[in-house]
């Protein structure tokens, strides 16, 4: 996979892809069913459409047998999620119509499905890869067993694998994939960010040229026309499968990264203005949804490598 500052994972065997359309369920944050726990983590749905939306990090689920090697304690883990997911991001991306979802409900504090699996992921200079270390103060927050890590890095295979299916998937149906990885990020640096000297915009736009052609990144400025809008910074890039990073420009790839006191309020955790500003949010997601969806793709252009 491949992507961007803040990655995503993966599930054991069948039921990832085949859940019925419009499914979707939250997985309770205590669940100790070893099967529920990684069936239900992730969640596809309606193959109808070239779109592929993503919501990698809006998942708390931390399963009971992986909480005995965090070194934290169970109010400090509690304020490392409070800190770390994107609020909301997995219920934003499930009330889409008109695309497929992939909503990981596991903590990204478990793994990172988003991370580069190697040592091209910068962020594993703060102990923050694919299985963090440390957390956003730049604290040790867990030292995970070999037998542990074996487990999870299955786990992201699985999640890598399944995403890419996907994408094949609607390559071969629709001769494109675009996926919208969607995330968010608090309005004050935390100290684990690399790039926290960056501006901070009300929409941070992430995407590689090969894998964001102009009309797309012209339907995500326009759709969000009244957010105060960046590209990639403080966060940068966008997920696409390895199997097609920089290989295959038929998969394009946008990050859209909000800053969360555009739709919630922070200090509480909760979604504020009696969820009207989360209500705008969403709608600005569907109209870019809708204006995609109608786009043609232009087998002319040549992909930009920069
Ligand atoms: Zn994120």
């Amino acid at each position: 996979m491949r992507g961007h500052s803040e990655q995503a994972t993966q599930l054991p065997d069948s039921t990832l892809l085949n859940q019925a359309p419009g499914r979707t369920r939250t997985v309770p944050e205590n669940e100790v069913d070893v099967d529920v726990e990684f069936a239900d983590l992730f969640t596809a749905t309606e193959r109808d459409s070239p779109l592929i939306l993503h919501a990698p990090h809006g998942g708390r689920t931390i399963p009971e047998r992986f909480r005995a090697s965090f070194v934290v304690s169970a109010d400090e883990l509690e304020a490392e999620k409070d800190r770390m997911t994107d609020h909301f991001t997995g219920e934003l991306v499930a009330s889409i119509t008109g695309a497929s979802s992939v909503v990981n409900h596991l903590s990204r504090l478990v793994v990172d499905v988003e991370r580069f699996p190697d040592e091209t992921e910068e962020m594993n200079q703060v102990g923050m890869g694919v299985l963090y270390t440390h957390g956003s103060q730049r604290q040790e927050i867990r030292r995970p067993s070999a037998l542990e890590r074996g487990e999870l890095l299955a786990f992201f295979d699985t999640y890598s694998r399944r995403f890419t299916e996907l994408v094949d998937e609607t390559l071969a149906r629709h001769g494109r994939a675009v996926i919208l990885d969607v995330h968010s990020y608090p309005q004050h640096p935390l100290p684990y960010e690399l790039h926290s000297e960056s501006r901070r915009p009300q929409l941070c736009i992430g995407f590689e040229p090969f894998h964001a052609p102009d009309a797309l990144l012209d339907a995500v400025r326009s759709a969000f026309a009244d957010l105060e809008q960046g590209d990639n910074g403080p966060f940068a890039g966008s997920y696409v499968p390895l199997k097609h990073y920089r290989k295959d420009a038929r998969v394009q790839s946008v990050m859209l990264e909000v800053r969360r006191d555009v739709y919630m309020d922070e200090e509480s955790g909760s979604i504020s203005d009696g969820r009207q500003l989360f209500v705008r949010l969403r709608e600005h997601l569907q109209r870019l949804v809708d204006a995609v969806g109608c786009q043609i793709l232009d087998t002319q252009s040549r992909p930009r490598l920069l």
